[in-house]
């Protein structure tokens, strides 16, 4: 018999798989196996096989514009006020969360977010002007100011 725990973790990678993320990622979260993932993930997405394409190797990839550095910024720093940690069971709640009150994004771009931040592969920085948090990385020209305001002299 499935206990109780085995079960949540369960509900939780089928929840997973429905919102999209990526299955080395479910299974990197939940420990449920790959065979069951795929066949989940097909059953959940109507036939579609899932994406198997190499994954970014940080946030930054997904930063294109200003808009989705505002978006990205902001998950981040929802998610990382509110749960202590980065666990299916957060990120699920915490994406769910986000959507209802703030804006739509990818669970994959949110979950590297907070994986990027924790591992100090990106910082999350104040900013003078408007007190907003933001992904700071000099590299881009979206993430080198305030993506809220436009500002660029941040504090350290
Ligand atoms: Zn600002």
């Amino acid at each position: 018999m499935v206990g109780l725990a085995e079960l949540g973790k369960l509900q939780l990678a089928h929840d997973l798989i429905h919102a999209g993320l990526r299955l080395s990622i479910v299974r990197a979260l939940t420990g449920v196996g790959t065979r069951t993932l795929r066949k989940w993930w097909k059953e959940i997405h109507h036939g579609k096989r899932p994406p198997n394409g190499k994954l970014p190797e940080t946030v930054l990839s997904f930063i294109t514009d200003h808009e989705t550095a505002a978006v990205v910024s902001a998950y981040a720093t929802f998610h990382i006020r509110g749960y202590n940690d980065l666990s299916a069971a957060s990120l699920m709640a915490a994406w769910r969360e986000f959507q209802r009150i703030c804006a739509p994004i990818d669970i994959n771009v949110a979950y590297f977010a907070v994986r990027d931040i924790r591992a100090r592969i990106v910082v999350l920085a104040d900013c003078n002007t408007c007190r907003a948090r933001f992904i700071y990385d000099v590299g881009s020209r979206h993430t080198d100011r305030c993506p809220f305001c436009d500002t660029r002299v941040i504090a350290d």
